[in-house]
C-alpha cells in the first residue's frame, strides 16, 4: 500500500513533495550537495494529489524518510501538520523544509527566504538597506520572503497582489521596522523602485504581471523567483524597460535547497559551485 501511493520512491529518505513536481530541479542538487559533503542519501522528486498530503507524509515517514521539501501548492496548508516549527517558520505561516526526528516529531522550516538573500547579497552583490523594494505577489513564497527582508533595514517594501486582501494580510505581520505597504495592482504608485522581485507564478505561463515600465529605472535590479534556461518572460521585459540588470531564480533555488540541506545534516554545502553545474547543464 505504502509504495502504491509513493509509486516507485519508497526507498528514497529525502524527497520534495509538490503538485507539479516533475521538472523540479531540487534531486540533482540535493545529490551534487551529497557527493560534495559525503553524505548519503537518496532523493527524489514526489508527485502528490493535493488532498492527499498529510497521508503522504505519514506513509514517507514510515518508509524510512527522513526529511522532505514541499513545494507549491503545500507550503502554507503543511504547518499545521508539523508538531514545531521554527520562528521563521512560524512568522511566515510557509514550511518549505521538514525534518522527522526519531519521536515521530515533525520540525518544520523555511529557508526560501533566507535562500534569497544568499542569492541577492552573496551571488549578486545586491545591498537591501536603504532600498525601495517591490515585492509582486503574495503566495507561501512571498510569505518567507518578507519574513527574512523584515530584518533588514530597507526604506520601503511595497507588496502588490491579484488578491489584495491577501497583501493586505500581511502588512502588520512581521516587525514594524520593515514598513510593509499593501496594493493591488491598480493602486500601486508610479514611481520607480530600487529592487524589483516576481513572486508570481506568472512566468510559468509566460504571462507578465501587469505593473508599469515606470516603476523601473536606470538602476533598478529585477529578480524572478522563476527560472528558465533562457531568461524568463520577466526578466527579459524588464530588460527591455530599463532596469540594469534582471536575474532567473537559480541562485534562490540552490541557496534555499543547501539551508534545507543544513537543517537536515547539520552542514552547509558549497552553493556557488553547484549554480555553475546547473547553469553548464543548460
Ligand atoms: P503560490 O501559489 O503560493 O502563490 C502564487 C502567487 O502568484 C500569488 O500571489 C498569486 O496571486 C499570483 N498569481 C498567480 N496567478 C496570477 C495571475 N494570473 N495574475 C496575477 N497574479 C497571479 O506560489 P509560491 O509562492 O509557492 O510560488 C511562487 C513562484 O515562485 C512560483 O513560480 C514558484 O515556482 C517560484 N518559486 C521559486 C523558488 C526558487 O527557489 N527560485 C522557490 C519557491 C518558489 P493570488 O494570491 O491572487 O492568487
Amino acid at each position: 500500500m505504502v509504495s502504491e501511493l509513493i509509486n516507485n520512491h519508497s526507498v528514497a529518505n529525502y524527497a520534495v513533495f509538490g503538485n507539479p513536481v516533475e521538472h523540479s530541479k531540487s534531486p540533482q542538487i540535493h545529490k551534487l550537495f551529497a557527493k560534495q559533503t559525503g553524505v548519503s542519501l537518496e532523493y527524489h522528486a514526489i508527485k502528490v494529489p493535493t488532498d492527499k498530503l498529510m497521508p503522504y507524509i505519514e506513509l514517507f515517514f514510515l518508509e524510512g524518510g527522513r526529511g522532505l521539501n514541499i513545494t507549491v501548492p503545500f507550503k502554507e496548508d503543511v504547518c499545521s501538520l508539523c508538531t514545531t516549527l521554527t520562528q521563521r517558520a512560524k512568522t511566515s505561516g510557509s514550511v518549505n523544509t521538514i525534518l522527522f526526528d526519531d519521536k515521530m516529531n515533525i520540525q518544520g522550516d523555511t529557508t526560501d527566504g533566507q535562500g534569497l538573500l544568499n542569492d541577492l547579497i552573496g551571488n549578486h552583490s545586491i545591498q537591501l538597506e536603504d532600498k525601495s523594494i517591490l515585492i509582486l505577489g503574495a503566495g507561501g513564497t512571498v510569505k518567507s520572503i518578507l519574513e527574512s527582508l523584515s530584518n533588514i533595514m530597507t526604506k520601503e517594501i511595497i507588496v502588490v497582489n491579484r488578491t489584495v486582501s491577501r497583501a493586505k494580510a500581511l502588512e502588520g505581520k512581521f516587525d514594524k521596522k520593515s514598513n510593509i505597504k499593501a496594493y493591488s495592482y491598480s493602486e500601486l504608485p508610479n514611481y520607480p523602485f530600487d529592487i524589483i522581485i516576481n513572486g508570481t507564478s506568472l512566468s510559468l505561463s509566460e504571462e507578465l504581471p501587469p505593473i508599469s515600465k515606470r516603476n523601473i529605472k536606470e538602476n533598478t535590479f529585477c529578480y524572478d523567483l522563476m527560472y528558465s534556461d533562457k531568461g524568463t518572460i520577466f526578466t527579459k521585459w524588464a530588460i527591455e524597460n530599463g532596469a540594469l540588470e534582471a536575474v532567473d531564480g537559480l541562485g534562490m533555488l540552490v541557496e534555499q535547497a543547501a539551508e534545507s540541506f543544513m537543517f537536515w545534516h547539520g552542514n552547509k554545502p558549497d552553493t556557488k559551485s553547484v549554480i555553475k553545474v546547473l547553469r553548464d547543464s543548460k
